[in-house]
């Protein structure tokens, strides 16, 4: 039998590829325009980095992990970047530096979840992470520039959704309230809510399970917690927030509900949905992380920033045309074929010949496949020192020197 890719895997195919250089490319124009560096970190880390960094309460932690042992060592195919960029931005001392420090990141991702559409096990994501600045101007750049990375590659109709969870202060006082409303029907809701609510209550907001939403519905939870009340502090920051975004032109709602999957945030988070395609998708998320250096061991530094699935951008943008090469050299003279080939590589364009030297009509088939230009070079050019140029989009033969050759495709 032949061996596949494991399920939850997918081979990305040179057809395929473009659309993977348009998000790529895209990403690092606006971001570097931004002076965010691009930082590459390993795909595993020590396990401990994600059970501290991304929270021992998260489904992706307690389910999720690719975790393995090797030399009594655990470790684990990283389930997300933030941590291992925390890791990293400590080992080098960036926190040494004069703030802020700001990285984007692009990488494939690993989370043992049930496959489904557009939801792989090794999966890429692209993010940015913004170090050492407590102001929200700091939050109003990284969600202006999620939005200014999906205009650029196309997604125009975005939702922006913001909200603030406070820091642990008022977030306390929230915790209990909501924990007083959940307490009558605890009992009827799923494990993982029953886990969170002594841990992480506010997670129990973001859960997917069917029944416990009835039950939110059935006992109006919303309504009776109504919003986290925010301290002066975070009061401030969120207005603040919401005033940048105003400058910035950047529409957004507020969703006091919006509690995202991971333990680290506070105060602010965010959310973007797009509209392309008809249906809204989520492709965007992110938000404030000013306790989790702290948490991994450094000094306390604030931090803010997102994450994008790839596959699910890829899904949204049009598909890009596999790109074809300049020339198709079509000859029976290999060494000549050769030759030219070669040259024209020099020259800087991409050029091939046909290594089989097949009939002339079997080349020409071939070249116009996969090139913009055949170049046919059979006795009487070599013998003239000319090359009768075939244009494959129209068809148009010409005779011309090497020189005018470089220049055709050059336009
Ligand atoms: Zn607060
Ligand atoms: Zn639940």
């Amino acid at each position: 039998m032949s061996i596949k890719a494991p399920k939850g895997t997918k081979d990305i195919l040179p057809s395929e590829i473009n659309d993977w250089y348009k998000i790529e490319n895209a990403a690092k124009e606006v971001f570097e325009k931004a002076n965010f560096k691009e930082i590459r970190t390993p795909i595993f880390e020590d396990t401990c980095l994600f059970e501290r960094g991304v929270g021992d309460t998260t489904d992706i932690v307690n389910k999720e992990m690719y975790t393995f042992i090797k030399s009594d060592r655990s470790l684990t195919l990283r389930p997300e970047n933030t941590a291992g960029v925390v890791r990293a931005y400590l080992e080098h001392n960036f926190y040494r530096e004069s703030p802020p420090v700001k990285f984007w990141y692009k990488g494939p991702m690993f989370r043992y979840e049930r496959p489904q559409a557009g939801r792989q096990r090794q999966f890429h994501q692209v993010g940015i992470e913004m170090f050492g600045i407590q102001d929200a101007s700091a939050d109003a750049e990284c969600i202006m520039l999620a939005v200014e990375f999906l205009n650029k590659l196309g997604l125009n109709d975005l939702i922006v959704e913001i909200n603030s969870l406070g820091c642990p202060k008022c977030r306390q006082e929230y915790k209990d309230r909501l924990k007083k409303a959940i307490a009558p029907f605890l009992d009827g809701l799923c494990e993982d809510c029953k886990n969170r609510f002594e841990k992480n209550p506010l997670r129990i907001l973001d859960c997917k399970n069917e029944e416990c939403n009835r039950l939110f519905e059935k006992y109006n939870l919303k309504n009776t917690v109504s919003s986290i009340k925010l301290c002066a502090e975070c009061d401030d920051h969120y207005k603040k927030l919401k005033k940048y975004l105003d400058i910035l032109n950047v529409k957004y709602e507020e969703n006091t509900f919006l509690v995202r999957g991971l333990d680290y945030y506070t105060k602010t988070v965010f959310e973007i949905k797009s509209n392309n395609l008809g249906s809204q998708n989520a492709v965007c998320g992110g938000g404030r992380y000013d306790g989790l250096v702290e948490t991994l061991g450094g000094p306390h530094t604030p931090a803010v920033g997102w994450a994008m699935g790839m596959e699910r951008l890829n899904s949204l943008i049009p598909n890009s045309e596999t790109s074809k090469i300049d020339f198709f050299i079509v000859s029976d003279n290999q060494p000549e074929a050769v030759k030219l080939t070669y040259k024209l590589r020099n020259k800087g364009f991409s050029a091939e010949f046909d290594y089989n030297t097949r009939k002339f009509a079997k080349q020409l088939e071939k070249a116009s496949k996969i090139a913009r230009f055949a170049v046919i070079l059979g006795e009487d050019e070599i013998n003239n020192n000319y090359f009768t140029v075939k244009n494959l989009i129209d068809s148009q033969q010409t005779k011309m020197s090497f020189d005018e050759l470089c220049e055709l495709a050059k336009s």
